[in-house]
């Protein structure tokens, strides 16, 4: 980029463009200015100072290499939150809302149900059920130090008052309590699967993507301890790959589950199994 003679706004998107992808450019030049991206359109011929030049330029390079337009940002939006994110946490996808979906259909509105979310990340999913449901009690881990402190400046940023964050393993540190849902997205990609050196998913944390040999070594972890945590009648609720919905729901039955079922995400693709635990396990 040419930065010894006055530059436009639009001389910038047009530079960005020539480099990354266009919905990218329009959205990292408004961050640069400290706009959104609609605000573009109505200043095209803006002159930039040398300080806009520079951070235009430097977030454009950073994603020309790669980085997440999410984590050059610092936000992305879930459900109907705008949440801080950043390298400590999975960027959270549109995929997880169908497990946000499928925690709702099970949470009476105006119960104080328990309910807990496991590898919470930047706090997508407990938040998104705690703004729904305020009279529930939600309770969040993340195994991850960082990642929890994001979870937790959402909470309060976002004035979310009825979820605990938590850290530890799975539900090591919650293995006392009942809950009436317990809902995670794990990690679940398999070592070594090629789409880990593609994308985004090469700059997002590798323990909130892969799971061992197959990927279910979280879910297998969870499915283990779970069902003993749930009140009778309790639901269990799992984000995995689209083609792992048979071994997940053979894991939920082999520990007692019923009710067992595999919903779909808005792409038609396997991505949740549920189960219940029975009265009286
Ligand atoms: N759904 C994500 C992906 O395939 C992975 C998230 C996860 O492992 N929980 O990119």
């Amino acid at each position: 980029m040419d930065t010894s003679s006055p530059l436009r706004v639009d001389a910038a998107l047009r530079d960005a463009r020539a480099r990354i992808d266009d919905d990218d450019a329009r959205v990292l030049v408004a961050h640069a200015l400290g706009q959104a991206p609609s605000w573009l359109y109505a200043h095209d011929d803006d002159v930039l100072t040398a300080a806009d030049v520079a951070r235009i330029e430097a977030l454009v390079a950073r994603r020309a290499v790669g980085e997440p337009v999410a984590y050059l940002t610092g936000r992305r939006g879930f459900w109907n939150l705008d949440l801080d994110v950043g390298p400590a946490t999975l960027i959270p996808r549109a995929d997880t809302e169908c497990l946000v979906e499928a925690a709702l259909a099970r949470i009476v509105a105006g119960a104080t149900a328990c309910v807990a979310d496991l590898g919470t990340g930047s706090g997508a999913v407990a938040l998104a059920v705690a703004q729904a449901r305020p009279a529930a009690r939600v309770v969040a881990t993340d195994a991850s130090v960082p990642a929890l402190s994001v979870a937790r400046g959402n909470a309060r940023r976002l004035g979310i008052g009825n979820v605990a964050f938590v850290l530890g393993d799975w539900l090591r540190p919650l293995a006392a309590r009942r809950f009436d849902v317990i809902a995670s997205n794990p990690p679940y990609i398999a070592a070594g699967d090629p789409h880990l050196r593609e994308g985004d998913l090469r700059f997002e944390p590798a323990m909130a993507l892969e799971s061992g040999a197959d990927g279910l070594d979280a879910i297998r972890a969870i499915a283990a301890s779970a069902p003993g945590c749930l009140v009778d009648g309790g639901w269990l609720l799992l984000e995995h790959g689209y083609q792992q919905g048979q071994c997940v729901r053979r894991l939920l039955a082999q520990e007692g589950c019923v009710d067992i079922a595999t919903l779909r995400d808005f792409g038609g693709q396997d991505r949740v199994t549920l189960g219940c635990r029975r009265a009286g396990r």
